[in-house]
């Protein structure tokens, strides 16, 4: 049966005016957007409690010009950050999506901080991987749980239902596009129809799809997926049938840093800050802060799909930041020695090239020279003992391909022409990261997920009261 049915066959219990489909960073800022627009709103999320991709992130959300980075002396632009992506993407960024995301970012975060009570403060250490700035933005404990428990609470307190175990399996609409209302169906196979004057998909992307990832991505398709098990490609499958154009299914996060064998997410902090990898022959094999996405790959290649993060104290003093970095520590998965021959032997690489390695690591910091892939390594973070290991894979983490939008975050058509009442953000719609994987500057997800989030909230409840006043 179809995802998309005529309106004749709902039996619609009841309507309002918003509703939002998934409760991640994306469903919950919408959500929170419409309701300060003055819109009744209803949240539906499949998940016993909202947690999502979001949840298991590291909340870092980039704020180009926002009184935070002013506070911290940083001087940036949205302009510059929609450049950054530029060269990150070769050109190919979407230019409506990335100008919207760009523009809105800090004051999206501000909005959060003062509307809602989230504090923010900025992350250090993240001028890197493609960002000519630090102008990451996170919670105190940098984890995502912390984000969408914020995100929860505030959408409590704005008295905003965020219905859970309510899965939406299928869409309902007119001849023209109008998507009228959604079916959910519950855990004990019961369903549910729900009208609408508008609908966001905030249901993210397809990684939880392993069929679809298949399709669009082969190329990590082999590769652990870490990111939201119900993450299953709904709003595109949705989107496509009522005639909305897709952009760039091929495009992903993958990341070079997920604890092996505890799936623990290791931060990049702790390779940017002159961290390396090696692997089990102890080698580098390429630059470790050219971009997480290509950095899966090029993990996945080693013999054995997985590599080592070695670090100085000074980066694991800086990993350790983290939260997550200390709960791998206190599992045991992260090796301490105080030399570079014992940590050769308890990693179980050999001694002489893991050495090397570190030699190269410690001149280049000296001189502030290239190595042979081009990266540099900061001066003042020179890696000495003692030395620490954990053992690593490549994973995917979220596919950044999606439905078309504009600026209001409307889903389109081919011929540009939007859709009369569906909006859609976060993994859902196309992100900003052009096509393929080495185009995702971090924190591209979080990006898109709150400020096409809060795009469309504002936009749909605009819409939704025009409608009231027209009749
Ligand atoms: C380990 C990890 C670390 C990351 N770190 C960062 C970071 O630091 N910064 C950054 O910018 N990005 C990061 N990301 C990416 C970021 O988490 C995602 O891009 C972002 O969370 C997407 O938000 P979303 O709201 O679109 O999706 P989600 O947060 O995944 O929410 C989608 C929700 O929709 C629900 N849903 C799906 N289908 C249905 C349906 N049919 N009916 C009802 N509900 C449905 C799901 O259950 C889910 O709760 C990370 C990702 C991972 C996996």
């Amino acid at each position: 049966m179809s995802s998309v049915r005529p309106t004749s066959e709902a039996h619609f219990g009841t309507t309002v005016p918003v509703l939002v489909a998934g409760a991640g960073a994306c469903g919950l800022t919408a959500a929170l957007a419409a309701r300060d627009a003055g819109a009744e709103v209803v949240v539906l999320e499949r998940s016993v409690v909202p947690q999502g991709s979001t949840s298991m992130s590291s909340a870092l959300i980039p704020g180009p010009g926002s009184r935070y980075q002013r506070a911290a002396g940083i001087v940036d632009t949205p302009q510059r950050m929609y450049d950054d992506l530029l060269v990150k993407t070769k050109g190919r960024t979407d230019p409506v999506v990335a100008k919207l995301c760009t523009e809105t970012a800090a004051a999206t975060i501000e909005w959060l901080a003062d509307r809602f009570g989230l504090p923010f403060e900025m992350a250090p250490i993240w001028q890197a991987f493609g960002h000519s700035r630090a102008r990451m933005h996170q919670l105190p404990g940098g984890t995502g749980e912390e984000f969408i428990e914020h995100l929860t609470a505030a959408a409590e307190r704005e008295g905003i239902d965020v219905i859970t175990e309510a899965h939406v399996t299928q869409l309902f609409a007119d001849a023209d596009g109008t998507v009228t209302g959604v079916r959910i169906t519950r855990p004990d196979g019961g369903t549910e129809d729900i009208g609408c004057g508008a609908l966001i998909l905030a249901t993210s992307g397809f990684g939880g799809n392993a069929e679809m990832v298949r399709e669009h991505v082969p190329e990590i398709a082999e590769a652990t997926y870490f990111g939201w098990e119900h993450n299953r490609g709904d709003a595109i499958r949705w989107g496509r049938a009522l005639g909305a154009a897709v952009r760039n299914l091929d495009a992903y996060q993958g990341f070079p840093a997920l604890a092996d064998p505890h799936r623990i997410s290791m931060n990049l902090e702790g390779l940017s800050s002159g961290g390396i990898q090696v692997n089990v022959h102890g080698e580098r094999f390429y630059n470790e802060c050219e971009s997480p996405s290509t950095g899966a790959l090029h993990v996945l290649r080693q013999p054995g799909g997985s590599v080592f993060n070695i670090y100085g104290q000074r980066q694991f003093e800086i990993a350790c930041d983290r939260k997550r970095t200390r709960m791998a520590d206190e599992l045991g998965a992260i090796k301490h020695a105080a030399t570079l021959d014992e940590l050769a032997g308890m990693i179980g690489v050999p001694a002489q090239p893991l050495k090397d390695a570190v030699a190269e690591a410690q001149r280049l910091c000296a001189t502030n020279g290239a190595d042979r892939w081009g990266r540099r390594f900061e001066p003042d973070l020179v890696m000495a003992p003692p030395f620490h290991a954990i053992r690593v894979t490549g994973a995917l983490y979220h596919t950044q391909g999606g439905l078309a939008i504009d600026h209001e975050a409307r889903v389109v058509r081919e011929n540009g022409q939007a859709l009369p009442n569906l909006f859609a953000g976060g993994g859902a719609a196309v992100g900003i990261s052009g096509p393929g994987g080495a185009g995702y500057l971090p924190g591209n997800g979080l990006l898109t997920a709150t400020c096409l989030g809060r795009a469309a909230g504002s936009a749909a409840a605009r819409l939704v009261a025009r409608r009231e006043a027209a009749e």
